[in-house]
């Protein structure tokens, strides 16, 4: 690959800067860098995890914040390609960088780099994008989604004069329930009819998208209708993180603590943003032994379990894991078809239980995926006047299994799954059997029956000539384990999400 490619290659080298002479030296970084990478790296590993990347670079080059797509990216190039990065760059720069990891910035269904780059360009639209005068890490000005942040105000939440961040429209009601969700449900349902006193903290743990956030709104709505002078906070943590740096810089501590340990309940989401932040660590323990003192409640989210969480004291862990800790796991596919059906008739369409299989056996990963498929078909039947139907569906939904359709090969599943597990993509044909490598390859085949519509056979044949009866074997092994274990199941919906882009 030469560097002209690789120019062109460098999706959104967003200059924030109006010297021009700055940006070339920057924008040159970065293509060195990527070329460094391209060679230490097999072509399918560079392509698919760092020719996306975006990044910023400060003026002075002394620190580069790569912008990832998702989390579940975010994770796994924070564990394989970080530290490599790091070194070329700093290698390239002759000094130390700091390397930085951020979540790229929503725009509005714009998965592509190019797509975003208006707006990238805009330091304006970027908040966070200064580097120089921000105390906390810039990751966490960079990620949250904003409804999620700021969503609408419920009616309720001019409760006592406070505000309660809390959105209406998630309620337990338009939660649908199903084997996924069950416990945390319950458990929500439970704290929400009696806060204060079983599962207290409740920690509530799972990937994107799976309905955490809906949960807590749900439990905040719920007690507010029953107790309508309660005091609810719904506060997103990178939120909190905020509030504690302004209390710090506006010498208004005192109102910080009256406003949160007063509450009676509070619910704080995606706990894993208070990572690293020391201040907020310490605030956040402050608040929470005073909340459990009272016998307020507190419920939280995160992408994982208490002890998955890095970079938080073990302190706040031990206290985090000392409530009910459950996990909301992938919709399984008839919680799918629930699901769609539901938000269809809560737009007023009715969805042929055979469309919404259609759709639930496509679209796997998350519940905010089938949203977004469901409101492409209802717009697609509705601009061209027709009824809902499979074929529209195909129609309305063809980027979407397009995608998926070029993206998932065997191949790349199993270049995937070796890498995740690090070992030699070659073993997954290989003969050799230590359970460190037959494990992943009855993973990588479990994900090939999962991910791609071959036959057993054609499965087996992919892996080093194999029987379709040890490809069958190592589907039922770890279909049956996913369900037991949610280690396992974290790791597989890490590597579906990876996978399906
Ligand atoms: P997370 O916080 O886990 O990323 P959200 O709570 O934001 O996920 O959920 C994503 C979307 O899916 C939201 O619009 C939410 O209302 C919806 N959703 C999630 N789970 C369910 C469910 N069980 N029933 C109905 N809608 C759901
Ligand atoms: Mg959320």
């Amino acid at each position: 690959m030469n560097e002209t490619a690789l120019l062109d290659d460098v999706p959104d080298l967003a200059v924030l800067e109006p010297s021009r002479k700055a940006a070339s030296e920057r924008a040159d970084l970065w293509s060195k860098c990527l070329t460094r990478l391209a060679q230490a790296l097999p072509p399918q590993q560079f392509s698919t995890w760092i020719s996306p990347l975006q990044v910023r670079i400060a003026p002075d080059g002394a620190r580069v914040t790569v912008l990832v797509a998702n989390r579940f990216k975010l994770d796994w190039i924070r564990a394989q390609y970080a530290g490599r990065i790091a070194a070329a760059l700093e290698e390239l720069r002759g000094a130390p960088v700091t390397l930085e990891l951020a979540l790229a910035p929503r725009t509005a269904s714009a998965p592509s780099a190019t797509a975003s780059a208006p707006q990238a360009r805009n330091p304006a639209a970027i908040p966070g994008a200064e580097f120089m005068g921000v105390s906390e890490n810039l990751a966490s000005h960079l990620t949250a989604s904003a409804e999620e942040a700021q969503p609408p105000e419920s009616s309720a939440a001019a409760n006592a004069g406070t505000r309660t961040r809390l959105n209406a429209a998630l309620t337990f009601d338009n939660l649908v329930e199903g084997s996924a969700n069950r416990m945390a449900r319950a458990a929500a349902l439970h704290v929400a009819g009696d806060p204060g006193r079983l599962y207290n903290p409740l920690f509530v743990y799972g990937g994107v998208g799976l309905g955490k956030t809906h949960l807590m709104h749900a439990i905040g709505n719920r007690l507010l209708q029953t107790r309508p002078t309660a005091k609810v906070l719904y506060i997103h943590a990178e939120q909190f993180v905020s509030d504690v740096v302004k209390s710090y810089q506006r010498k208004t501590f005192d109102e910080f603590k009256a406003r949160y340990h007063s509450l009676d309940l509070l619910l704080i989401d995606d706990v894993q943003f208070i990572a690293n932040k020391e201040r907020t660590q310490e605030e956040f323990y402050n608040a929470f032994e005073a909340l459990l003192a009272k016998h307020s409640h507190i419920v939280m989210t995160s992408d994982t379990y208490p002890k998955g969480l890095t970079d938080i004291h073990e302190r706040l862990i031990s206290r985090f894991d000392s409530g009910l800790t459950v996990a909301l796991e992938p919709p399984e596919l008839e919680m799918r078809v629930a699901i769609l059906i539901s938000k269809a008739a809560a737009e007023g369409t009715e969805m042929p239980e055979e469309v919404a299989f259609f759709v639930a056996k496509n679209v796997r990963s998350n519940v905010r995926e089938l949203e977004g498929a469901l409101r492409k078909i209802l717009a697609y039947a509705r601009f061209n006047q027709k009824d809902i139907s499979i074929e529209l569906a195909r129609e309305a939904l063809r980027d979407l299994l397009s995608i998926q359709n070029r993206q998932i090969s065997v191949e790349n599943i199993q270049k995937t799954v070796a890498d995740y597990y690090k070992i030699k993509t070659a073993d997954m044909y290989s003969k050799k059997r230590p359970a460190s490598i037959a494990r992943p390859r009855q993973i990588a085949m479990y994900l090939a029956k999962e991910l791609t519509r071959k036959s057993l056979p054609e499965i087996g044949e992919q892996f080093g000539g194999r029987d379709h009866t040890t490809v069958l074997h190592a589907v039922r092994k770890i279909t049956g384990e996913r369900q037991q274990n949610t280690e396992l199941n974290q790791q597989l919906h890490v590597l579906e999400q990876t996978l399906k882009g």
